[in-house]
């Protein structure tokens, strides 16, 4: 694994050559003021020193919404036209730690045995630059629950600012090329990297076990999953903890590996799209069957449900949890429902009236 360092202050000359060379998303300000990765023509534009953004990066690589192909000539033989996203490389600059180990889950998702092409392409050709936090929000919880601070995945590179310099660890074949490119182009970029020495490893380790040390969500994650499956049928106890609960569905949309779409066709005259958006469980027709039957016809059955799927059933298929503990579905519900004090409660074993009353 190569691993460099690069002054902070040539930074700016290394994203001027990555905007040069291809499309660049880092986190900015849009328009209402919040943070949100976005394409950058300037890296003046990019900021470093924040918590995250609002959305998470799963939704550079699987969109909110989007026309999956178009539909011509609508009549007995229509012409369709695949809108694959383009094949050109691309790069997103600074996603946290918490959002990469996101895809790195996603991954599993959309690239099993039946890759979804859209996601695949955008997965593909991507060049993913994690960015380590130098300081953890009061809902954070990734290193008890991924540790994905001390074992990043699902990037290509991981920058962690140190004392005026950056680490610079290429994780992937993708992310040694990146680096080799930059490192053998001309000046002025090609002398931006040193190589790291024994001191910048130390000073990483340091920042990370500083950060995991801060993060006040320290929750156990283990047996999880079998604590969530003996509580399946416990309904007092998804009651109490959910009660609150209005079913806007932030808590998916917002969640980094929440992956459930709906599909949907517009058609005005001779044309017509076939569109993938997001969709959640927590809506209440989102399991509504044609016959009326609805096998979560209340909220608290929707939220086992979210709950079950990031702790219990991922765990049953694929071998792991899906919380990755970026702390949104705590920090956007409006009714300020935690899942790292519903953990707490099931890896407390205590019924909900036997649980200390809150203050
Ligand atoms: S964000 Fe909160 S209120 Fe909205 S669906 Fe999720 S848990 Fe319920
Ligand atoms: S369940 Fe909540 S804390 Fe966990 S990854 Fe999803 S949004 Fe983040």
């Amino acid at each position: 694994m190569t691993t460099k360092t690069i002054p902070a202050d040539k930074l700016r000359t290394w994203l001027e050559q990555l905007i040069a060379s291809g499309p660049v998303f880092a986190p900015q300000r849009d328009e209402d003021g919040f943070l949100a990765f976005a394409e950058i023509r300037d890296p003046e534009q990019v900021i470093l020193e924040f918590g995250n953004t609002v959305a998470p990066a799963k939704a550079l690589f699987f969109p909110r919404s989007e026309a999956l192909f178009e539909l011509r000539d609508l009549g007995d033989v229509p012409q369709i036209e695949d809108n694959l996203p383009p094949d050109r490389p691309w790069v997103l600059f600074g996603a946290r730690l918490c959002d990469t180990k996101g895809l790195a889950l996603l991954d599993l998702l959309f690239q099993d045995a039946e890759p979804d092409p859209y996601y695949t392409r955008r997965r593909q050709t991507c060049t993913v630059i994690a960015l380590t936090c130098v300081e953890p929000q009061l809902e954070c919880f990734c290193e008890s629950s991924v540790q994905a601070l001390s074992e990043p995945e699902g990037a290509d590179i991981v920058l962690t600012p140190l004392e005026g310099r950056f680490l610079v660890e290429a994780l992937t074949e993708k992310g040694e090329q990146l680096l080799a490119d930059a490192s053998a182009s001309t000046e002025p970029s090609g002398g931006l990297f040193a190589d790291a020495t024994d001191e910048d490893a130390q000073a990483k380790q340091e920042l990370v076990a500083r950060v995991a040390e801060a993060q006040v969500r320290r929750i156990s994650f283990d047996g999880i999953r079998d604590r969530v499956a003996e509580r399946h049928e416990d309904e007092d106890f998804w009651r109490a903890e959910t009660r609150a609960c209005v079913g806007c569905g932030i808590c998916t949309f917002l969640c980094p590996t929440c992956s459930c779409f709906d599909i949907m066709d517009d058609a005005i005259g001779s044309e017509g799209r076939r569109y993938r958006c997001w969709d959640s469980c927590q809506f209440g027709q989102f399991c509504l069957e044609a016959s009326g039957h609805d096998p979560r016809a209340e909220q608290w059955q929707r939220q086992r449900n979210r709950i079950g799927h990031k702790l219990y059933y991922s765990v049953d298929r694929l071998g792991r949890i899906t919380c990755v503990g970026c702390g949104r579905c705590i920090r956007h519900c409006p009714v300020n429902i935690d899942i790292s004090r519903i953990i707490g409660q099931l890896q407390s074993e205590r019924k909900p009236e036997e649980a200390p009353a809150e203050e």
